[in-house]
């Protein structure tokens, strides 16, 4: 694949639609980003738009813009916007083989990945498949100045978990955890600034890095128990960004005396001396929601989470046991500082 990267490099679009051969795009935008997507995306041969793309791509959207390629005769999906919106490049892809060029205006790392998750009464399926991954990334910072500076921090502490779970997957290797170590220092460095001057251009520069090592690292290995946990509470209708944010220090405290190389890495990126507490003061200092409560999670869904996540566990540091999930997820629910 191809990564173009710096400001202004959204310029050199057409350049990438026409190195795919492709004379019929497919535009995917979320409504909010319409306009503004309509406007880069002004040299590019459009066959067709579909601008409502939605967080964790419900199977019934996903088979209208499957059906809206299809209709309009694309030959490749140009993707502007976040993970949402490449979610929904990525599950034409699947079932139709078409490239997509991902234009990434987050830090959900996802145009990076060759996994795809699509969600169905309540549950949210997930798979990789090389097919789903973008042909060509774009990131321009340009772009991002726009983005609230609270969806900046969330999406960044994504990108974080991304980094994090891939220093102590089974399936790691030293190259992904320089990568992941390195993507942590330039999120925990970036962010900070972006929510002091989400303006700030080179901070911004600085988050899209990180999210392009975050989305290769979690490319290239399993994820865990922190992503097993945000894939069953994203089911029940969580907000994906702040639920990343909200359980990441709870999963590191779990996971912490299983994995203590890669708590000690953590703590090294982010500048502090416990990786657990050090992420989630990292949250206090952005102003990031730090309850499950308060992003709609109900407390007698508490249980039934935890049932599902030790039920059918992902490979993980520690062993994942209903109990213990159970303490993790209400600690997380209350907000308690590791
Ligand atoms: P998102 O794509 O839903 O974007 C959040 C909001 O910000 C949206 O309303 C969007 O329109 C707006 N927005 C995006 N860019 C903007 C900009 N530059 N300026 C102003 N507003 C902007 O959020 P997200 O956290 O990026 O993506 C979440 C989705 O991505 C979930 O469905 C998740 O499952 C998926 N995801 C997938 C992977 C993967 O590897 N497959 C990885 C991470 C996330």
């Amino acid at each position: 694949m191809r990564v173009v990267f710096g400001a202004g490099s959204v310029g050199g679009l057409p350049a990438e639609v026409e190195r795919l051969g492709a004379k019929r795009v497919l535009l995917l935008s979320t409504p909010g980003r319409a306009e503004m997507v309509r406007r880069i995306a002004a040299r590019l041969p459009v066959a067709a738009t579909f601008d409502r793309a939605v967080m964790h791509t419900p199977l019934e959207m996903a088979e209208e813009a499957r059906a809206a390629a299809k209709s309009a005769g694309a030959d490749c999906c140009v993707a502007v916007g976040g993970g949402s919106t490449i979610g929904f490049g990525k599950a034409i892809a699947l079932t139709s083989g078409l490239p997509v060029v991902a234009v990434p205006t987050t830090y959900s790392g996802s145009e990076m990945t060759t996994i795809w998750g699509i969600s169905e009464k309540g549950a949210k399926k997930t798979g990789r498949d090389p097919k789903v991954l973008p042909r060509a990334v774009i990131y321009d910072p340009e772009l991002t100045l726009d983005l609230p500076t609270a969806v900046s921090a969330a999406s960044g502490m994504n990108a974080i978990a991304h980094c994090v779970e891939a220093l102590y997957a089974h399936d790691g290797n030293p190259i992904i955890s320089l990568m992941a170590e390195e993507g942590i220092r330039a999120l925990a460095s970036a962010l900070p600034r972006i929510v002091q001057n989400g303006k700030d251009l080179e901070a911004r520069s600085d988050a899209l890095y990180g999210a392009w090592l975050a989305g290769t690292t979690i490319s290239t290995t399993s994820v865990a128990l922190h992503h097993k946990l945000c894939h069953v509470l994203g089911g029940f209708g969580l907000p994906h960004a702040e639920t990343h944010s909200i359980v990441l220090p709870h999963a590191m405290q779990y996971n912490r005396d299983a994995a203590r190389d890669a708590m000690q890495r953590v703590a090294r990126a982010i500048d502090t001396v416990d990786a657990p507490r050090g992420t989630y003061e990292l949250e206090q200092r952005l102003g990031l929601p730090l309850r499950l409560a308060d992003i709609g999670m109900k407390e007698g869904d508490l249980e039934r989470a935890a049932r599902i996540a030790a039920e059918a566990p992902y490979p993980n540091p520690r062993k994942v046991e209903y109990a213990p999930v159970l303490e993790l997820l209400r600690n997380a629910y209350e907000g308690k500082r590791p």
